[in-house]
């Protein structure tokens, strides 16, 4: 038996996407029909006025902070949890990412701790929805009111996820979302900006199909990039789309198995839902605590053994030794992080796992719990 994390939910409905595409010789990012039909579904579905697909996630982050016009001397305050391409991307541009310690409830950038990091440089807060539960964005919101900042939302794994009723995506300035595999929605690799501001999306659309000109198309608007998404890969999105409340359905269920089943561990911190929001799980993080601090290794390697795949939670960027070095950070800059980096890991929370697969999972985990401590 082997339980795997994330597998992609893909269908029938997609391979005829393609096809299609294919016939239709739409095979490039510039021309297709999907492109502009999958850009308006899913824009729709995050209740955005606009929405500009890309290549993937990484591009579409590089894309909304150049869109702001974000540059070198100016300073991001972003989520020290997250997927490093959060960082990369605001590295890209020539600002400097400041790294926010995490609540340690949902994991997301405590809005207590940005004002002490404000400085004359700041331009935008970057937050991050980790692992599919929404930030405070109302307390994110006003702190960036006050002192003129942007708010950029890094959706990635946060298709779907409602804060206060409203959809991720639609809480910023300029959001950014993946499409990888293992995501709530897949295209393979894609990404998309989402926007409810016509200037900024006008100017992510032209720059990422190179700024080519209007009149005439080889005198350049701008300094372009070629994130385009083909045609191909948005014929897979729009045969997704009609899927991603089923899949966040049933990433749900299987959260509220896992509670059931886990909750009694006091070893054991679950992912929580706050009043605000609908979490969609995108992946089932856990962290060990208490008498089970430290003994993830073991945890992990007794479930490798059973044939249940697990994952580490990411390494905070105040970890990363590329960052270090360049000294951007500290390691001992973000406490929370790097006690839920050391001690977190997933168990797997596929949209098709069954209820014997979650049982066994819980089980397990259980099991290894009591022979750590
Ligand atoms: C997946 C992910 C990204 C990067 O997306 P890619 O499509 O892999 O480039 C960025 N941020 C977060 C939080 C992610 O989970």
């Amino acid at each position: 038996m082997n339980i795997k994390l994330a597998r992609p939910f893909i269908g029938e409905e997609e391979e005829r996407a393609v096809l299609s595409a294919l016939r239709n010789t739409e095979i490039s990012g510039l021309f297709g029909s999907c492109i502009s039909e999958f850009e308006q579904g899913f824009a729709k579905y995050c209740e955005c006025e606009h929405g500009i697909a890309v290549a993937n996630g990484t591009v579409a982050l590089h894309l909304a902070l150049a869109t702001l016009g974000i540059g070198p001397g100016d300073e991001v305050l972003v989520s020290t949890f997250t997927n490093m391409a959060t960082f990369f991307a605001v590295l890209y541009t020539g600002a400097t990412p400041i790294p926010i310690d995490i609540e340690p409830d949902t994991w997301n950038m405590n809005p207590d701790l940005l004002e002490a990091k404000i400085t004359s440089k700041t331009k935008a807060i970057l937050a991050v929805h980790i692992y599919g539960h929404p930030v405070d964005m109302d307390r994110v919101s006003a702190i960036a009111k006050k002192h003129n900042l942007f708010v950029i939302e890094d959706a990635a794994e946060a298709h779907g996820a409602l804060y206060k009723g409203r959809k991720a995506g639609s809480l910023s300035d300029i959001a950014c979302f993946s499409f990888f595999a293992n995501k709530i929605l897949t295209t393979g690799e894609g990404g998309m900006v989402t926007t409810n501001n016509a200037a900024f999306a006008a100017k992510a659309r032209s720059l990422k199909s190179l700024a080519y000109g209007t009149a005439n198309k080889f005198m350049h608007d701008d300094i372009g990039f070629n994130y385009r998404m083909s045609n191909i890969h948005a014929a897979i999105g729009c045969a997704q789309l009609p899927k991603v409340e089923d899949v966040i359905r049933l990433k749900r269920n299987t959260a509220s198995l896992y509670w059931d089943w886990l909750s009694s561990i006091a070893e054991l911190q679950l992912p929580v839902e706050k009043s605000y929001a609908r979490n969609v799980y995108w992946m089932y993080h856990v962290v060990l605590r208490g008498r089970a601090a430290g003994t993830r290794d073991f945890v992990t390697d007794f479930l490798t053994t059973h044939g249940i795949e697990t994952r580490p939670a990411f390494v905070p960027a105040n970890m990363q030794k590329v960052f270090i070095e360049r000294g951007f950070t500290r390691p001992d800059d973000c406490p929370n992080a790097n006690y839920v980096g050391e001690n977190g890991f997933y168990i797997p929370c596929s949209p098709d796992i069954t209820l014997e697969e979650c049982r066994l999972v819980a089980s397990c985990l259980r099991a290894a719990i009591s022979r750590a401590v």
